[in-house]
């Protein structure tokens, strides 16, 4: 797909914006002005000392084209869902909401479940945590239209609650089929439910993001929710972290 001028502009800016935000430290660098966010992202972003980083990360899973059929059982997967009863979410739903992106992505995101504005919209991450996800998708030099994006559970919980564990149980399946068909070369897991799930830890998000887990060989990057990011609005020491995380995802995919 072609991009206009405008959608290059809009792109840039939301990237200009996020790194500005996460305090990435490219901007308005004066000599003698000490700027404890800058300097510490800069430093993650291994200009310096850790080409270890690289090394240790895990290897990529075998990646075979994928084929017309698996093509399909994606889109059927979709319709599955949109009819699917299998746990009580769906008496709440307005519309299920399976995902959205690339079918041959190599980057998946997976969120917790869908909120108001991505039941009322049928699409995931819509409303404002989905905007700040979107930013640093931009920020991260990828095209919506490049990555895949998704949830534990394809139905709103009530009142945004967490989803329970018989919910994503029941969900859990056509999420792990999507994995296999899309086959990513690295998923980000955005707060504790999908973390939980793909990097089991006891230990807090903070504790646990930034480090690489895996899931069937692919790598698997846990990082702060969006909406976590935007109920701590001032709170730049977290952005500068998640943009941290995401850099190794960048490392990852060449992307640097
Ligand atoms: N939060 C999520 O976890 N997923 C969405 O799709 C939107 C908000
Ligand atoms: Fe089905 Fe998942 Fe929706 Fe539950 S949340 S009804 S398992 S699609």
């Amino acid at each position: 797909m072609k991009k206009s001028a405008a959608d290059i502009r809009e792109d840039l800016k939301a990237h200009v914006d996020f790194l500005t935000e996460a305090g990435a430290g490219f901007v308005l660098r004066q000599p003698g002005v000490e700027s404890g966010g800058a300097a510490r992202a800069t430093g993650a972003a291994g200009a310096e000392p850790d080409g270890s980083a690289a090394s240790a990360l895990p290897s990529l899973a075998s990646r075979p084209a994928q084929t017309a059929a698996e093509r399909a059982a994606l889109e059927e997967i979709d319709r599955q869902v949109l009819v699917c009863k299998l746990c009580v979410l769906h008496k709440f739903r307005t519309q299920a909401v399976p995902g959205e992106g690339n079918r041959s992505a190599e980057l998946m995101f997976i969120g917790e479940g869908p909120g108001r504005d991505e039941d009322l919209q049928g699409r995931p991450f819509v409303g404002r945590a989905g905007q700040l996800l979107r930013k640093i998708i931009a920020a991260m030099t990828f095209r919506e239209d490049e990555v895949y994006i998704t949830n534990m559970v394809k139905c709103r919980p009530p009142e945004n609650r967490v989803p329970h564990h018989e919910e994503i149980e029941s969900c859990l399946p056509y999420l792990l089929r999507q994995i296999e068909l899309i086959r990513p070369r690295v998923i980000v897991t955005l707060g504790k439910t999908p973390t939980d799930y793909f990097v089991p830890g006891r230990e807090g998000m903070t504790a646990r993001r930034g480090r690489f887990g895996d899931h069937r060989g692919i790598p698997v990057m846990p990082t702060f929710h969006p909406s976590y990011l935007v109920r701590n609005e001032g709170n730049r020491e977290l952005k500068r972290m998640v943009w941290e995380d995401m850099q190794k995802v960048m490392a990852l995919l060449g992307r640097k």
